[in-house]
């Protein structure tokens, strides 16, 4: 069965009296030539445990199992898993989970030992939230996440591959940059997709980092930080920091000159260690018991 045959898809959804649920951000790959080029991005080897977030009717899921040890794919639409069950029952080595990825502990579902990859074609709602939960999850020792590969909104990969100095560069570059190495891989146009979304689309890879570039003290606290400075992003680093976070100006001024941060450049212009050094001052002056940033 050829998955990404839209008459095949049609039938299938007819079959099983089911319509694309926008709610759950349901747009199908079409195209099997970008579908396999999206899993070769993945770098998935034989000793690989993949994880796969939104399944949809499984037509990564067969593509990465033929080529893993083993496929771990989270679905949320209970509607979708007898449609999976039906698609994915030639492979032994797919364990399908009907859950909220968000809600799911995500290490409920690895066995350890195994070298680990993320490949998946994001729901657009929830791109972020998602990424951030499997860069923030404590990955135990013997689960070797290495590679994350997603199909992603192209504005929002653009956002997170950003290098300062450009206009995509924002919160979402720092934080995502902290914990991993982000390259953009291809673009992929709206028409390979049923339904067809509004917007182009991206794929992207983040080689999670094994050695952090800086450490900050307090990594919450260098995160307000960043966000506070990119909330107000015209204004100078210096009037955004102070109108966003409890700091006192002369403390923020104080901090910028030792950090050796012109308090007049704005925050496009920062990178990471900048950043970095900033909040890291900013902590040891014990200025982060104020911290109680205006961000909503
Ligand atoms: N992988 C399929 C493909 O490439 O054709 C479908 C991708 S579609 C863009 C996103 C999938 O994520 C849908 O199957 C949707 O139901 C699922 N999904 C949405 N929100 C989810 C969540 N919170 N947890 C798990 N899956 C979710």
């Amino acid at each position: 069965m050829n998955l990404t045959s839209p008459s095949v898809i049609s039938e299938l959804m007819a079959a099983h009296q089911l319509h694309f649920n926008k709610q759950f951000g349901q747009n199908f790959l079409i195209d099997q030539n970008i579908l396999e080029k999206i899993v070769d991005a993945g770098q998935i080897t034989e000793a690989d445990t993949v994880l796969e977030i939104g399944p949809g009717i499984g037509s990564m899921t067969q593509e990465m199992a033929a080529r893993a040890h083993q496929v771990v794919t989270v679905e949320i639409d209970k509607k979708l898993i007898p449609v999976l069950e039906e698609t994915l029952s030639e492979f032994d080595n797919i364990a399908l989970v009907n859950q909220d990825f968000l809600k799911t502990d995500v290490l409920d579902l690895i066995q350890a030992p195994t070298p680990l990859k993320v490949v998946a074609n994001l729901p657009y709602y929830i791109t972020t939230p998602i990424i951030m939960k499997l860069l923030e999850t404590p990955w135990p020792d013997g689960i070797d996440l290495s590679r994350m590969t997603f199909l992603v909104q192209k504005e929002v990969g653009e956002r997170i591959c950003a290098e300062p100095g450009s206009k995509s560069y924002g919160a979402l570059s720092v934080i995502v940059q902290y914990y991993a190495d982000p390259n953009v891989m291809f673009t992929v146009p709206a028409s390979v997709f049923m339904p067809k979304p509004k917007v182009d689309s991206i794929v992207i890879s983040l080689q999670k980092r094994t050695q952090m570039a800086f450490e900050p003290c307090d990594k919450n606290q260098f995160f307000k930080v960043v966000k506070a400075a990119f909330q107000t992003r015209r204004k100078t680093l210096i009037n955004s920091l102070s109108n966003n976070t409890a700091y006192p100006k002369d403390v923020l001024l104080d901090a910028l000159n030792e950090a050796r941060i012109d308090p007049k450049k704005r925050a496009e212009q920062i990178d990471g260690e900048d950043f970095c050094r900033l909040s890291n001052i900013l902590y040891q002056k014990g200025a982060n018991n104020d911290i109680e940033s205006r961000q909503k």
